[in-house]
């Protein structure tokens, strides 16, 4: 039997008889902008995350460079973040006109160097990126250890990892502002382009509302120039719904997890989490040398396997003008070269992680 790297079907079909009864509500209410369901999730979600509040956006990205935007970010200044990531992490930087300065992960967790982000700070570095990768916090005290004596604002790109905390905090707060994505594949995914922005401080929060909706606060007088970023009221409708399951399909993620942690074989690198650190899996990635040969025994035998990120964000052409070559960010270049994601949804069972386990140890032999 073949086994998907996600399960988006699966995933609606239990939720089905709901999500169908929520949209029908939307369409039969008239009400499509900005209604009772955005308002609605975007309380549910700053209580969730416990943050001052959330605005709801049209992407994951937009939410990106619109919490830049909110901080002030704009031309002439510098950005710090990794480089092994979704492209969009970098792009929304240069959106506003800054530029990315990209810095190195751990080895471990793949997350940013907190010891290589105070290495690149210059006069112009405004803010900083870290990212919460494939669903585990980045280490958030450790990059405030630098980001607080420079008065550096932290956004948290938290578009994987809906649900993950970092000593009892969820991902999302971890930073002065945090971005989520509802894209289809995330761990909280619509269905459709969905994000969310979401800030410790009111004023951040209003900047952000206002940034959605063309720089304006009464829909009158425009003082900025903004965006037409919206999260749509049907997402949200969806997203509602979602949102009293998110954390019963995280457990099952991590329960999928330990199943891999036994059946693996033992020359693999498992995903690391820190003590103190709860990792929701958006993806489970697991590192080789021998990726390749994994990757091919695993679609022999079906087996749904993607590498990500194989040419890093310092090597890619729209960023050519910083003049990064491979061997810059050595960490990056492993991982690039190392990783594989294989199947992680709620709905997986241990005989199918048997069955994955077995596939990746025949790449091996
Ligand atoms: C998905 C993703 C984004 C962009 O989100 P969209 O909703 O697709 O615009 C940004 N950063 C990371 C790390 C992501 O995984």
């Amino acid at each position: 039997m073949a086994v998907g790297l996600m399960d988006i079907k699966g995933q609606y079909a239990a939720l089905q008889d709901r999500i169908e009864a929520a949209v029908l509500d939307v369409l039969r209410s008239g009400r499509v902008i900005l209604g009772p369901n955005v308002k609605g999730f975007e309380e549910d979600a700053a209580a969730y995350m416990g943050t001052a509040g959330a605005v709801g956006v049209a992407n994951g990205t937009d939410g990106l460079t619109i919490a830049l935007r909110a901080l002030g970010v704009g031309h002439g200044d510098e950005v710090i973040t990794v480089p092994f990531t979704f492209y969009a992490t970098a792009e929304a930087i240069a959106q506003t006109g800054a530029m990315p300065v990209f810095v190195d992960i751990l080895p471990d967790t793949l997350c940013i160097d907190p010891a290589a982000i105070k290495r690149a700070l210059t006069p112009r570095t405004k803010a900083i990126m870290p990212v919460d990768l494939f669903g585990l916090p980045a280490d958030a005290d450790a990059v405030r250890a630098v980001a607080e004596p420079h008065g550096l604002p932290v956004v948290e790109d938290a578009c994987q990892a809906w649900g993950a905390t970092y000593d009892g905090r969820r991902a999302g707060s971890l930073g002065d502002m945090g971005v989520f994505s509802f894209f289809p594949t995330k761990n909280l995914g619509g269905y459709g382009d969905g994000g969310l922005v979401t800030a410790h401080s009111e004023v951040l929060v209003q900047r952000a509302r206002e940034l959605r909706f063309h720089g304006s606060k009464d829909k009158k007088t425009f003082t900025d120039i903004g965006f037409n970023s919206r999260l749509d009221e049907l997402q949200a409708a969806i997203l509602r719904i979602e949102l009293e399951v998110i954390d019963e399909w995280n457990t099952r993620r991590a329960q999928v997890a330990v199943w891999y942690d036994e059946h693996l074989p033992r020359e693999v690198l498992r995903p690391a989490v820190p003590q103190g650190l709860t990792h929701v899996y958006h993806l489970y990635v697991l590192r080789h040398p021998q990726r390749d040969a994994i990757a091919a025994a695993c679609r022999e035998r079906h087996v749904d396997c993607a590498a990500y990120y194989t040419r890093p964000l310092q090597l890619q052409p729209a960023f050519a003008e910083l003049g990064h070559k491979v061997g810059d960010f050595p960490v990056t270049d492993a991982a690039a070269e190392q990783n594989l994601a294989i199947p992680m949804h709620p709905n997986l069972t241990e005989a199918q992680v048997q069955e994955v386990a077995a596939a990746v140890a025949a790449g091996l032999t």
